[in-house]
């Protein structure tokens, strides 16, 4: 059955490989989702690796949103498939370098907590490599169970801002050339 149209977020992430080709990539294949449509692409920035010991080229951010009538599971399966598509490997160890890491950080105002689906993401209130994109194209969300995004932004470690560069890279849809809002 279809749901009714949502708006989701999505949270791309990528530091193995070209991270720039492969985040445009990946937001293309969004487009193309199953009644699905990307609605804004963040600016991209770029982000030492949060948590590991040994040495891992910066990581690509950027946040996605798409309108989709998709159910949250039916949309997370898909970010499987295209991080699959995209080369991923999956490791064992944790936060090892990646090509792609797609998470749906919100999924209109439903709030999941399943074994394998947790929305709104559990991290994306401490990762100012979220926040910080997802503030460029919805400041004024309220994401369910938490706050509203500029204001999870405003309670993070100034600290955090200084490790994270804007990178300029454009990422967008064919017909929406730099959509940013
Ligand atoms: P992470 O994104 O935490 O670095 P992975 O991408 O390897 O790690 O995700 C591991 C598991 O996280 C996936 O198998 C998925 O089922 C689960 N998961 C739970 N909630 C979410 C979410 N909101 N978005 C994406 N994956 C999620
Ligand atoms: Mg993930």
């Amino acid at each position: 059955m279809a749901h009714p149209p949502t708006v989701a977020g999505i949270g791309l992430g990528g530091n193995a490989g070209q991270p720039e080709r492969t985040l445009q990539r990946a937001t293309e294949r969004l487009h193309l989702v199953p009644d699905t449509r990307v609605v804004a692409c963040s600016p991209t920035y770029w982000t030492p690796p949060w948590g590991v010991s040994a040495p891992q080229p910066d990581y690509l951010n950027a946040v996605v949103l798409v309108e989709t009538h998709l159910g949250a599971p039916a949309l997370l399966l898909a970010l499987q498939v295209i991080e699959h598509d995209l080369g991923r490997v999956r490791s064992a160890e944790r936060n090892a370098a990646r090509t792609v890491d797609l998470d749906v950080l919100f999924y209109g105002q439903a709030i999941i907590d399943q074994p394998d689906l947790v929305v709104p993401h559990p991290r994306l209130s401490q990762r100012a490599f979220v926040l910080l994109p997802l503030a460029d194209v919805a400041p004024k969300l309220e994401l369910p169970g938490l706050d509203r995004v500029e204001h999870l932004l405003d309670a993070l470690d100034p600290d955090d801002f200084d490790r994270i560069r804007p990178a300029g890279v454009t990422l967008s849809v064919e017909g929406q050339a730099g959509v940013a809002d």
